[in-house]
């Protein structure tokens, strides 16, 4: 009868030890477990902090007695193990309910003792307010602080996956939530632009998110513990959860000789044997092979622990068992959101030296989640990372709100199984709207890997926009769609206008194109490759991924406010007039209300449904909308506001975001104040109701005298001071002030050349209006300025177009005065005089100098 002892009682070494049994019912089996508990749920107790598992029970998936009458097991718990003498094939054991040792001789020994939270040195970490969640008693002492001793609030050190499930779950049980995160990004396994989706989720209920602020101390002061930052901030709260990584509990193995790691893990062969052929090891003491890069790797997860139990047991029994190795596959909740990722991220691959382009590509999608049509439709982004070539998959990264963790498998699975970019593509997944697409979303990363890989799509590095400032954005949404939120300098063309309107682009610029997800632009790109533009990517996972990356940037432009819009919207009755009060009141009384649901709707998005749908509403009608993109909430807020419109509500309902729109607007109009974070809770979304004062500053120069342009950029910048959005429109001679000091060649007919060479090249050019003498005077004011430390007319409009300032040069009079786009200076935008009043209308000041 062989004897085997298991050290360790939970995922890895329960499995062993039950596998074992229904294996070789003669051997005898020994578990011993240091803690109460055996085979207890501890992937469940962030839950069950935050009550949404309210039985403790549940947690205790196998009890020690079932475990003795069941599987025959010797099951001592409160058993610990002190050393493991390899010599005599026997343990040392300290029974901790007496605290009597004991040796106990084995045939085979497993160890299955897996990690524990670390705990580093830092100044005030005894208190014993500063917590881990590693088993139920740490559950039961988290619950007792919350239930018992009246914490209201924590601060959670570490966003890892244990680190925001219980951010989560202590936020769901009322306390107030900090969490401190050395690093730039929560949540490790994803990728940074991946992350960011997390960390807006996790503001916007609530949670104050620290990031790339590690703590530096602790200090128990008054009954709570000041948790001090590296960076000066200190948060103070009831009770401090430390989840900042694992260590292997391999000190047993390390004192017994088996060979170890550089990290600390038990070193296996592919059978899960030690350097011991009589000891086995499994979970989370164990180094493996990552299957991506057929590295040493530590991933302390439930399912490779309890596999590798079982695996040991087959081999214990006679079977022959290989673990071929773990691919890191996690998945976790935080808050609305699912996160998923499997295999290597991007990081890992430029931490291996390699580059994107040549060793391997990336793809960033965004899709639903089932048919748009069906309702409940969420989005998902999607990375996906392979090689060059698309024969290999690396790894993946999905967060979305629905059908995250199928995707994430399919794809997991894909890439275990040796697949590829093909292999995607060509899945036949099962569909019903309630469930799917008809292309899938893995089926989509596929073809869109496909067309990556044959060269029919580039897509730009999310941060190019930011990055490369030569780069033209160009957005070929609806205008209907801008309304809603716009790209800070990007140029719109509607996808419908572009091949009509080519002649505005240049073929030689590098342009990024954007579109609400990323479809359009990947038409308006395949256009303009064919027209000879060569320089063409997508942005990934359009508008709505940059917006999630620039929250900053939610901010109202004060662009276009679509005059046409207005006035069909209005029946012709212009939101503005005096009596729009009277005009509502009437067409209240008949009014009525509509439903529109957008949930799932992606292109061109729910937005351009309201726009048409409140095309054939009466003044004072109600539209309710329900969408699914997050970025609604935000896009009806701006849309409103620069259509006339009134937002009533704007909450939201479940995963969903419901909005009452009025069409109209009634005497001292009321719109939320868009600046308010309307994600902060989701109850926040109503915002807090404010006069909706246009605040736009616009300048007309029309003459190109220094002192003249001088006067209107000393405005401009004093408008920007006080956080106006300031558009200044050049037109005739003002232009000259924006043409390139060197000479740009350009085809020109004779008389504009003749034009080209009388007009001054640019702002040092440019002369006083009055007492100019023959250029002394300007001198003399340039000299005086100069004494005075004021800035020169080029250093003013640096810093106000380095501010902000939009500058629209009057395509008009560049035609008449025969100046090409090409001699204006950089962040020059050409627009009509349709672009300048569309943002004199969102102004309170309009000059003309
Ligand atoms: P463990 O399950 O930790 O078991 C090791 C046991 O060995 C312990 O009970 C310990 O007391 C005992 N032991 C140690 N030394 C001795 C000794 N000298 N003598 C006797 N006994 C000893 N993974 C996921 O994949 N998904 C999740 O959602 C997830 N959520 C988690 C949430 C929490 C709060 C925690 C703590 C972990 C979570 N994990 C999750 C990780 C997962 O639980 C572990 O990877 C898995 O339990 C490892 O199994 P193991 O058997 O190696 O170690």
């Amino acid at each position: 009868m062989k004897k085997i002892v298991i050290i360790g009682g939970v995922a890895a070494g329960a499995s062993c030890a039950a596998r074992l049994r229904r294996l070789d019912e003669t051997a005898q089996i020994i578990l011993l477990e240091r803690g109460e508990y055996i085979s207890y749920a501890n992937c469940g107790l962030p839950y069950h902090v935050g009550d949404v598992i309210k039985s403790r029970d549940a947690l205790l998936v196998t009890k020690s007695e079932m475990m003795r009458h069941r599987f025959h097991i010797d099951v001592r718990t409160k058993n610990e193990v002190t050393s493991i003498n390899r010599d005599q094939k026997t343990v040392t054991v300290t029974n901790l309910k007496d605290h009597t040792a004991y040796e106990e001789s084995y045939d085979t020994l497993v160890i299955a003792t897996g990690s524990s939270p670390l705990r580093p040195k830092i100044p005030g970490i005894e208190s014993d307010k500063i917590m881990t969640l590693w088993t139920v008693p740490d559950a039961d002492k988290i619950r007792d602080m919350i239930h018992n001793q009246g914490a209201k609030s924590a601060v959670v050190v570490g966003g890892g996956f244990i680190g925001l499930e219980m951010a989560e779950n202590l936020h769901h049980a009322g306390l107030k939530v900090s969490i401190a995160e050395a690093m730039d990004q929560v949540m490790a396994p994803l990728d940074p632009e991946m992350a960011v989706l997390l960390h807006n989720t996790i503001r916007e209920n609530g949670i104050d998110l620290n990031l790339s602020d590690g703590v530096a101390s602790f200090e128990e002061k008054n009954d709570q513990v000041q948790v001090k930052l590296n960076s000066g901030k200190v948060l103070t709260a009831d009770l401090v959860l430390l989840s900042i990584g694992v260590r292997p509990n391999s000190q047993l193995a390390k004192d017994a000789g088996l060979s170890l790691s550089e990290q600390g893990g038990i070193i296996v062969d592919e059978h899960m044997r030690t350097s011991d052929s009589s000891i086995y090891a499994a979970g989370d003491v164990t180094v493996i092979k990552d299957v991506v890069s057929g590295k040493p790797i530590m991933i302390p997860l439930a399912g490779p622990a309890n596999k590798q139990g079982r695996i040991v047991a087959d081999n214990i029994a006679g079977l022959d068992a290989v673990y071929e190795g773990t691919q890191g596959s996690s998945v976790a909740q935080v808050f609305d959101l699912t996160a998923a990722s499997t295999g290597s991220n991007e990081k890992t691959l430029i931490r291996r030296g390699m580059v994107r382009g040549k060793d391997y590509e990336s793809i960033l999608i965004t899709q639903n989640s089932h048919a748009g049509y069906y309702p409940g439709a969420m989005p998902l982004f999607l990375k996906l990372l392979f090689t060059p070539d698309g024969k290999k998959i690396f790894g993946a990264q999905i967060v979305g709100t629905d059908g995250v963790d199928k995707r994430i498998d399919t794809i997991g699975v894909t890439l275990r199984l040796g697949g590829g970019i093909k292999e995607l593509k060509n899945l036949e997944l099962a569909y019903a709207p309630p469930y799917s697409l008809a292309k899938d979303p893995v089926n989509m990363a596929g073809f869109v890997g496909e067309n990556l890989v044959n060269g029919l799509v580039r897509f730009a590095d999310y941060k190019e926009p930011d990055t490369d400032k030569e780069a033209v954005l160009l957005d070929v949404r609806e205008e209907a769609e801008l309304l809603g939120y716009e790209i800070p300098g990007a140029v719109n063309i509607p996808l419908g206008q572009l091949r009509n309107r080519l002649n505005e682009l240049d073929s030689q610029k590098h342009y990024i194109v954007f579109c609400a997800i990323g479809v359009r632009a990947y038409n308006a790109a395949r256009i303009l490759a064919q027209n000879g533009f060569e320089q063409v990517k997508i942005y990934p996972a359009g508008v709505r991924f940059y917006r999630q990356l620039h929250p900053e940037s939610e901010t109202f432009s004060g662009k276009k406010p679509a005059d046409e819009l207005n006035a069909k919207q209005n029946n012709g009755v212009s939101a503005q007039t005096p009596d729009a009060k009277s005009v509502m009141s009437n067409t209240r009384i008949n009014s009525q209300k509509l439903n529109i649901d957008c949930s799932g709707l992606q292109c061109p998005g729910p937005i351009m449904e309201v726009f048409n749908t409140m095309k054939t509403m009466k003044e004072g009608d109600e539209l309710e909308v329900t969408a699914s993109d997050p970025g609604f909430a935000k896009d009806i807020i701006s849309w409103c506001r620069r259509t006339g419109n009134t937002l009533v509500s704007n909450e939201k309902q479940g995963t969903s975001y419901v909005a009452v729109i009025r069409k109209g607007t009634q005497a001292g109009k009321e719109i939320p104040n868009p600046a308010s974070n309307c994600f902060s809770a989701p109850s926040d979304l109503n915002g807090t109701l404010v006069q909706d004062t246009p605040q736009g500053k616009t300048i007309i120069v029309f003459d190109g005298d220094m002192d003249k342009v001088l006067a209107s950029f000393v405005i401009a910048n004093g408008a920007l001071a006080m956080g106006r959005p300031v558009t200044m429109f050049f037109t005739f001679w003002g232009l000259t002030a924006l043409r390139k000091s060197e000479k740009v060649p350009v085809k020109k007919s004779f008389v504009e050349k003749m034009f080209g060479m009388m007009l001054p090249r640019g702002a040092k050019k440019l002369k006083l209006s009055k007492m100019n003498m023959a250029g002394m005077g300007t001198a003399m004011m340039k000299k005086i300025m100069n004494d005075k430390n004021i800035d020169s007319l080029e250093a003013l409009m640096k810093k106000a177009m380095d501010n902000g300032v939009k500058i629209i040069a009057c395509s008009m009079s560049m035609d008449v005065m025969g100046i090409r786009k090409e001699e204006l200076i950089d962040g020059v935008e050409v627009g009509g005089v349709g672009t300048y009043l569309g943002d004199a209308e969102e102004s309170n000041v309009n000059l003309f100098i």
